[in-house]
């Protein structure tokens, strides 16, 4: 875990972070940083930072100004023990972390002719195969159904996630949703799909255990958060009465959590979120773990997190074998991309391999941006 993961080789000379800017359009944000030597990074922005940016602009964006993006490692530890900022420990720190991270590796990334996974780690999937998610809860078994099929028609998807329970111990609409839906989905899908269901913490320890049985019956792949994702010693009760794998982590902020979740056996397949753990870095570090237990790593994709997602699972040995879809991809936003469509083709899609995040953003859109300052 100790080991480093940014690849500091690639860089002869300081990249000192002279600016990084917050910039707005409408409700768009994007994140610009700029180094003395007059290299650049843009990274796409987290909806979450519409309640975030005093936070960002105050006590995150002033620790790195002046420092040598190289250090970027050693940054993301010091700027945690900040000004306190770990009293703020999740998306609230993790959020405008990862912003800057994004923005310093494709800036890294243009220096180098490097994508951000080649910064990070060597690419094992050029390709990445997509699970189709579905995340309606509220409608009957029927619906979802109808809804998975219009889905799957567009993305090709060999896997399928879908919500089950009522969300965070909240009852279920329609009552006996679940355990109608739950073999629903496979005599409607067949032996061959792969399908995963996700509870968002919907039980307790005795409702989990009988929910997942279900699910095993019906061969189900992935049990997801089967109670409230802090209930750590719960997780571990339902996983060790269940065989069919659990997986959690969107949500988790620490990495001595995820030592304890991994390392204890309460999951496996392992799920930390690029934005909300703080980026493809940190995320590395929780990979490795999961790696030398056997377990694989399949990130929560929230929003923008899509195409960072994209490069951190082509970098990791371990990627589960499905990976969740987020698209349209930010339809109202001007960039090219040269080597994927970011959009799925037979259910996968390329990573792409420009340098950095390998997207350029039109100018022009970026110019219709104002800087936000405090
Ligand atoms: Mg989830």
């Amino acid at each position: 875990m100790k080991r480093p993961v940014l690849k500091t080789e690639l860089f002869r000379d300081p990249v000192i972070i002279e600016s990084i800017d917050l910039l707005k359009y409408k409700r768009n944000y994007l994140c610009r940083v700029r180094s003395r030597g007059g290299a650049e990074g843009i990274a796409f922005v987290n909806s979450q930072m519409d309640r975030l940016y005093p936070f960002f602009l105050k006590d995150i964006k002033p620790y790195f100004i002046g420092k040598d993006a190289r250090n970027l490692e050693a940054l993301l530890e010091g700027v945690y023990v900040h000004e306190s900022n770990y009293k703020l420990q999740s998306v609230a720190l993790w959020v405008p972390v990862s912003t800057i991270e994004f923005a310093i590796l494709d800036l890294l990334g243009r220096i180098a002719n490097k994508s951000m996974g080649q910064l990070v780690g060597e690419i094992h999937h050029p390709e990445i195969h997509l699970y189709q998610a579905n995340s309606e809860r509220g409608i009957t078994p029927e619906e979802t159904i109808d809804q998975l099929h219009e889905q799957l028609e567009k993305s090709q998807a060999r896997a399928i996630k879908f919500k089950i329970g009522g969300r965070m111990n909240a009852p279920e609409v329609p009552k006996g949703r679940t355990e109608r839906l739950i073999p629903l989905v496979r005599e409607t899908f067949g032996d061959n799909m792969v399908i995963c269901a996700d509870a968002n913490g919907s039980y307790d320890v005795a409702e989990a255990i009988r929910v997942g049985k279900i699910m095993e019956e019906y061969r189900y792949e992935f049990y997801e958060e089967p109670v409230p994702f802090d209930w750590y010693e719960e997780t571990k009760q339902v996983s060790d009465a269940l065989q069919i794998p659990i997986a959690g982590g969107e949500q988790e902020p620490s990495m001595r959590n995820f030592r304890w979740l991994l390392g204890n056996d309460a999951l496996q397949v392992v799920q930390a979120d690029m934005c909300y753990f703080g980026g493809l870095i940190r995320s590395m570090r929780v990979a490795r773990m999961a790696k030398v237990l056997g377990k694989v790593h399949t990130p929560h994709v929230s929003n923008i997190g899509y195409v960072y997602t994209l490069h951190f699972v082509s970098a990791i040995p371990n990627a589960g074998p499905y990976h969740e879809l987020k698209t349209p991809f930010n339809d109202d936003m001007e960039f090219e991309c040269k080597t994927s469509t970011l959009l799925p083709e037979k259910g996968r899609v390329k990573v792409p391999t420009g340098p950095g995040l390998g997207i350029d953003f039109d100018p022009a859109f970026v110019a219709k941006h104002r800087i936000i300052d405090v």
